[in-house]
């Protein structure tokens, strides 16, 4: 039952349901019904509905049942709410109607869905929130289990001195398009987990993803000590004890937590290592059942997929042996394994000794493994090659899948609307197909232009009001308004660098030589500007340092307040650059960029990408839709990071500047446009979530849910 509905007027009764399912937040119909429905609290509130549903006043509401307008757009969305959430027209019930009551389990620590549900803190989890909502426009028989984060990622501060300060708010449980789940009694259903000697509880919470369920694990209950309870309070916060525990509640407590509800998957699916304790706990249920350990473990493997996403050391989990003996003591047994059986499931030869790997253990255990990008997957078979020491690197089996985005949610509404009237009104249900993009050459490039420019003016704006509300507020000073990007010009060309601040990431690279930079910058009649953004993880000293490093030159007059660094970078703030720059510039130390996806959602907004041939771009890059930076050397990382700065003043000074400012009669800079337009028609199918989600289905999930997959 959805709370709110005492308070709605019987026309609207089914408003809080339409509030509490995040399909809202990727149709733009039922996005508009709540925008229009209370367009201050709708702005106020950050485009929450529950939130808005809760502080809506009743006049309101009475008004907008009695507005003819208002409920024909009402039972519209309704109508195609009910459509798409029946399943029977859906891509996978059409294609594989054998399938539809089989279910695939989705785990992953983080899952980024909308702002109102802050518990991601970069492309891990906006991937994971792609995912699902994909599965749901797909019909895919697809359940998500991952953490209900009480306290979230933390929102970012930059003082004056640039040091990003983190601040943690805690999430309103009754706020957030969450229902917890309860049991025949309407009591809240809790399951355990024993760690060492004590039983750790979690209770769950439901996410309504389209048609996809989504069940969060929360350990803030009172049956657990306190230092449980706090278990699940962060995301990527505490120590190497910390996040074991919170690995053994995800990859134990999920599966309890689904058979505790009846659901008994077919395909487990690991994204990323965080989740792989979850193939123990099969196989132990399987052991219980009578299998010797052996059998389970084969019979397990058939079923269960793994992804690896990053070819940096420090993002895979090692746990030292003597935690994991704390932890699983006894558990080994319920295996039928020795002890030193169990710890070799993920033993692993590490720099600083022999530990548990995660993802070593998901290699070994789960029948199909995958990386994220084509070039990602060569350096994964590089990388894991040990882990299959009788195969050779090319013979190692782990695939690749390309990452890809969720169209509908990256989509800025007026390119929404751009590519009904060209390609056609049921754009989005074809957008993977590359063919269907041939279209894009009939868009007027005058057109094209006039929506860039107006999504450019609405990026700047939206900066303005940013720091607009925080120096009224008082929590910013002179400096922050500078660097916050009050001086951006809307009629420079506009460079935008967002994404997580590690120091792989390189966001420091266009500093290389400021001379050369600054001539480029403060240009009297052909300008340029950069926008900053991106949180450091907490505990990365150097990440922050990088950080301090661009917020002091920000705010140094010689570069002309051409600089910004925008504090707080979210999702919300995301679809605003990558909607409204001119180009996205990405500069990892290749080939340390998995795949990378903000330059996919740029690339569907018609933003060229300028990026290092790394990740999804050294596939994506074609000669005509971009830049790639690719400095020769073959040396030092310092003779590298010289040689790619180089190409990369190369290509702003003798292509992307005079090509932006050229300009036909109507200031139309038709080269520039010819660019974005081989941008849209080249990236946006192939980069689509779609066409990941398909392919996840017809390579990876379909084999394990026919039983094709040997176990050993
Ligand atoms: C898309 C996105 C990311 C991922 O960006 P990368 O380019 O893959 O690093 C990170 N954070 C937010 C908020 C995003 O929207």
């Amino acid at each position: 039952m959805t709370p709110l509905v005492d308070k709605v007027p019987e026309k609207l009764q089914r408003l809080p349901e339409l509030a509490y399912n995040l399909w809202w937040s990727w149709n733009l119909e039922a996005r508009n019904l709540f925008r229009r429905l209370d367009y201050p609290l709708w702005h106020g509130l950050q485009h929450n509905p529950v939130q808005i549903m809760q502080e809506i006043s009743r006049d309101k509401l009475n008004a907008a049942a009695q507005d003819p307008a208002f409920y024909r757009h009402y039972t519209k969305v309704l109508m195609t709410f009910d459509q798409e959430m029946k399943n029977g027209h859906s891509w996978f019930h059409q294609q594989y109607p054998d399938l539809v009551d089989k279910t695939i389990a989705y785990f992953s620590f983080e899952f980024g869905l909308h702002n109102s549900l802050p518990i991601y803190s970069g492309g891990l989890g906006i991937l994971s929130g792609d995912h699902t909502k994909e599965a749901s426009d797909l019909g895919l028989p697809f359940i998500g289990v991952g953490y209900m984060y009480p306290q979230g990622y933390f929102r970012q501060r930059i003082p004056s001195h640039g040091w990003q300060e983190a601040v943690y708010e805690q999430i309103d449980m009754g706020k957030a398009p969450i229902l917890p789940v309860l049991d025949e009694q309407g009591q809240e259903i809790k399951i355990s987990v024993r760690m060492g000697t004590r039983q750790v509880y979690a209770r769950a919470w439901l996410v309504q993803v389209g048609r996809t369920r989504l069940y969060l694990l929360d350990t803030d209950v009172d049956e657990n000590e306190a230092w449980d309870r706090e278990l699940s309070a962060r995301l990527y916060s505490g120590d190497g004890d910390m996040r074991i525990r919170q690995e053994i509640m995800l990859g134990l407590g999920g599966i309890r937590l689904l058979r505790r509800l009846g659901i008994s998957p077919q395909v487990w699916h690991m994204n990323e290592g965080h989740s792989a304790f979850l193939v123990l706990e099969l196989i132990r249920e399987k052991v219980a059942e009578g299998l010797a350990f052996k059998d389970a473990a084969a019979a397990v493997k058939a079923q269960t997929i793994f992804t690896t996403h990053t070819p940096v050391p420090a993002g895979h989990d090692v746990f030292p042996f003597h935690m994991m003996e704390q932890y699983f003591a006894g558990y080994w047994d319920e295996l039928g394994i020795s002890r030193d059986q169990f710890l070799g499931l993920g033993g692993h030869q590490e720099e600083w000794g022999v530990g548990f790997n995660m993802t070593v253990l998901a290699l070994r255990r789960s029948g199909q493994a995958n990386a994220v990008s084509q070039l990602h997957g060569q350096v994964s078979r590089q990388m894991w090659q040990e882990v299959w020491p009788e195969k050779a690197v090319d013979e190692v089996p782990i695939a690749a899948i390309t990452n890809g985005i969720h169209a509908p949610t990256w989509v800025a509404f007026q390119l929404h609307d751009l590519f009904s009237k060209y390609l056609g009104p049921d754009w989005i249900t074809h957008h993977d197909d590359p063919a269907f993009w041939s279209r894009v050459a009939d868009i007027p490039a005058q057109e094209l232009w006039q929506v860039h420019v107006q999504l450019k003016h609405k990026l700047l704006s939206y900066l303005r009001e940013h720091v607009r509300r925080r120096w009224t507020a008082g929590k910013n000073d002179s400096t922050q308004v500078l660097t916050g990007g009050t001086l951006l010009d809307p009629n420079a060309l506009t460079i935008g660098f967002a994404r997580r601040f590690a120091t792989y990431k390189r966001a420091n690279l266009i500093f290389a030589d400021l001379d050369r930079l600054r001539k480029i910058l403060i240009d009297t009649h052909r300008p340029v500007q950069i926008i900053f953004a991106g949180k450091s993880h907490p505990a990365d000293d150097p990440g922050k340092m990088l950080i301090q490093t661009i917020y002091n030159l920000a705010r140094h007059h010689g570069l002309g307040g051409r600089v910004a660094f925008v504090e707080d970078y979210d999702m919300h703030m995301a679809r605003y650059l990558v909607q409204g720059v001119d180009v996205w510039l990405n500069t990892p130390r290749r080939p340390r960029e998995a795949s990378g996806t903000s330059g996919q959602k740029a690339a569907l907004n018609g933003i060229p990408n300028l990026s290092v041939m790394d990740g999804w771009w050294a596939e994506g890059y074609n000669g005509a839709n971009g830049w790639a930076i690719s400095g020769e050397a073959n040396g030092s990382e310092q003779e590298q990071d010289r040689a790619d700065a180089t190409s990369l003043y190369h290509l702003l000074e003798d292509e992307i500047v005079p090509l932006f400012y050229d300009r036909d009669r109507d200031e139309v800079p038709r080269g520039w446009v010819e660019i974005m337009r081989e941008a849209i028609r080249s990236n946006a199918p192939r980069y689509s979530m779609k066409r990941m989600v398909k392919e996840y289905t017809t390579s990876l999930y379909l084999p394990a849910l026919r039983g094709e997959i040997a176990g050993e």
